[in-house]
Order: C-alpha cells, then structure tokens, then sequence
C-alpha cells in the first residue's frame, strides 16, 4: 500500500528510535548477505511504487551536483557550467552544489523531470537502498524514510527480514 507522504515524516519520527538502534546492530555486524537482501528488497519495493504519483524527493530535498552532473546538464541546455551554477545551483554549508530551491526547477506539474536523461547521479541513485555496504549509509537512510515511502518500507521489510 502507498503510504501518504504527509502521513510520512509523523511515521517516520514514530519509527525513529527503533530504526536508529536496528542501524546501529546492522553497522556493527552486517549479515554477509547484505548487498542481495538489499537488491531483493529494493526491487520488489520499486516494481509496486510509481515515482510519478510521488515526486516528493524532488519535491522536498534535492540532489547534489558533482561537477560531472553540471557539465552534463548544463551541456544539455546549451549553457556554460558556470551559467548554469549562477542560474540553478547554491554552495551548502558541506560545500557541495545544490539546488537553490525546491521544489526542484526541472520538475513538470506531472512530476516528470524536465532532465531526467541527464539527471544527476544523486537523483538517478536516490534512494540509494540498492547500494552496496548499505549499513555505510544508516544516516542518510535515517533522513530519507521521511521523505520518501519507498525507503520508508524497504526499511520496515529489512527489521522483519534481518535478525540482529
Ligand atoms: S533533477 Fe529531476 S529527478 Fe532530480 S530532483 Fe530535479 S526533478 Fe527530481
Ligand atoms: S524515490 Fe521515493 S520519494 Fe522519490 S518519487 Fe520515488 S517513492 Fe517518492
């Protein structure tokens, strides 16, 4: 079931501290198996969830943008990086590139991205739970069941799958 993502960051602070101390076991002692059951779970969360009736990564948070991305974007809208950095981008408090608003400017009224060819990696990626050594990424998989309902399940699936 879809869940609302209005509802989500309510559930997700519900689910704060079990999720915190399910991170902090799987950091510890990761099943040998890790990158698999993450690959199942992901798949199987992704072949029932539409992007499209969703959007609220590029909604709420944006990427951030390598300097590979630029180049590439910038490229596909006929500018120079440096022009598209002035018109799009802001330096954050990490020193990387960002958005200077969201929602994001390349999302459509239909939620499709204007540049999704040529996307940035982070938004290609996002939301990063098929990724390998997945326990290296407990923070940032803390931040993101709160904005994003598919990261939200695959995290409920791995407590029920994982026993640490
Ligand atoms: S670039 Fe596209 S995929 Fe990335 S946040 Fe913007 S609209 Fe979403
Ligand atoms: S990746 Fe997550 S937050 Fe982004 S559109 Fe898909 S389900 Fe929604």
């Amino acid at each position: 079931m879809e869940k609302d993502v209005n509802q989500l960051a309510k559930l997700a602070k519900d689910k704060h501290n079990e999720n915190k101390k399910f991170f902090d076991k799987l950091k510890k002692k990761p099943p040998k198996n890790l990158d698999y059951i993450m690959q199942d779970l992901h798949e199987n969360e992704f072949r029932r969830t539409d992007c499209l009736n969703c959007a609220n990564c590029c909604k709420t948070t944006g990427p951030l943008f390598t300097t590979a991305d630029i180049e590439r974007i910038a490229k596909h809208l006929r500018l120079k990086p440096q022009q598209f950095i002035d018109q799009y981008l802001r330096v954050d408090e990490d020193k990387d590139y960002v958005l200077q608003n969201v929602p994001c400017t390349f999302l459509d009224a239909d939620n499709y991205c204007l540049i999704y060819e040529v996307r940035p990696k982070a938004c290609r990626e996002y939301p990063h739970t098929d990724r390998k050594k997945f326990q290296q990424i407990s923070n940032l998989t803390l931040k993101n069941v709160a904005i994003c309902p598919a990261a939200y399940n695959i995290v409920e699936e791995m407590k029920k799958k994982i026993s640490l």
